[in-house]
C-alpha cells in the first residue's frame, strides 16, 4: 500500500497476509510502528486507523516532548466475543464477559484492543470518522500516559481520564459531557475531587465528566510542563504531590476558576 495521510511519506502501510482471514498492517512513523492486526472485514478501517493513531502520538509526542521510538500492537477485533477473548487473553485484564456493550476499546501498557465500529452497539455509538477519530486519539492518549507513567495503575481515574478527555479534545465534541458540565457550573454544583473517586458508578461519571476541567485548569494555570511532570513522575497517585499543593487547596482555586470561567471551560474558542 502506498503512503498514509496527506502526503506524509513517514508513514507507510505494509499489508502482509498471514493465513486464513487473518492479515496485518505496519505503519511505520519515525517514531511510531504501528502493528494492526484485523480481519478481512474490517479492511477498511485500517488505514484510517494507522493514520489517527499515527497523528495522534505526533500531537502527543510533542506535547510530552517524547522521543523514544514505540511499538504499538492494534487488534480490529470483528465482534464482542473476540474482543473479549483478547482483552482477556493478550491484556491480561479482568472484565465481565459478554463486557458492557459500552466499551469498545480497551488498552494495557503497548496493546490496544479495538472493537470493529461494525460491531458497535448502534444504540451507543454511531460511526463518523470523526468519533472514530477522537475514540482512537482518547485511548492513545491513554497508552502514551502507561508508557510514561511510573505506575499507571496507582493514578487516580480522573486524572488519567481527564488526561484524555483533555489531551484528546474529546471535551470539544461530546455534547452529552458538555451539557453535564454546563449543568454543574450553571448550579454552582461541581463534585469534590473525593466525589470523582472510588469505584461507584456515580464516582466514575463524575470523573469523567469532571476530571479533564482539572488538567485544563492545571495546564492553564502551571502549563504543559506541570501537566507533563504529573504523568511522568507519579508514581504514587499522589498529584497534589507533585504539585506542592494541598488537595483542598487545589480543589478551592480549581472551583473558582471553573465557576469563573463558565462556558469558557468547555467552549473551544475562550
Ligand atoms: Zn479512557
Amino acid at each position: 500500500m502506498g503512503p498514509i495521510g496527506n502526503g506524509n511519506s513517514h508513514i507507510h502501510c505494509r499489508i502482509l497476509q498471514i493465513g486464513g482471514n487473518s492479515l496485518i498492517a505496519l505503519a511505520v512513523d519515525l517514531v511510531l510502528h504501528l502493528l494492526i492486526e484485523y480481519t478481512v472485514k474490517d479492511e477498511s478501517f485500517v488505514q484510517e486507523t494507522a493514520n489517527q493513531l499515527s497523528e495522534a502520538y505526533k500531537v502527543l509526542a510533542d506535547y510530552f516532548t517524547l522521543k523514544d521510538i514505540v511499538l504499538l500492537r492494534v487488534i480490529i477485533t470483528p465482534d464482542r466475543a473476540e474482543f473479549d477473548q483478547c482483552v482477556k487473553e493478550i491484556l491480561k485484564i479482568v472484565i465481565e464477559v459478554p463486557s458492557n456493550p459500552s466499551r469498545i476499546g480497551l488498552c494495557q501498557k503497548t496493546d490496544l484492543i479495538v472493537l470493529s465500529p461494525l460491531a458497535w452497539d448502534s444504540e451507543l455509538y454511531t460511526y463518523t470518522p470523526d468519533f472514530y477519530r477522537g475514540f482512537l486519539y482518547h485511548e492513545m492518549t491513554h497508552l502514551v500516559e502507561e508508557y510514561l507513567s511510573k505506575d499507571i495503575e496507582k493514578v487516580t481515574r480522573w486524572w488519567s481520564e481527564g488526561v484524555a478527555v483533555y489531551l484528546s479534545g474529546q471535551w470539544m465534541f461530546d455534547h452529552d459531557l458538555q451539557e453535564k458540565v454546563a449543568e454543574g457550573i450553571e448550579k454552582g454544583l461541581l463534585p469534590s475531587i473525593k466525589e470523582m473517586e472510588g469505584q461507584e458508578r456515580e464516582a466514575v461519571i463524575r470523573a469523567y465528566t469532571w476530571g479533564w476541567t482539572i488538567v485544563k485548569y492545571i495546564e492553564c494555570t502551571y502549563g504543559r510542563n506541570m501537566v507533563t511532570k504529573i504523568v511522568k513522575e507519579c508514581g504514587d497517585g499522589n498529584i497534589f504531590r507533585v504539585m506542592a499543593v494541598g488537595q483542598k487547596t487545589l480543589e478551592k482555586r480549581w472551583r473558582e476558576w471553573v465557576l469563573q470561567a463558565g462556558k469558557g471551560v468547555y467552549q473551544q474558542h475562550e
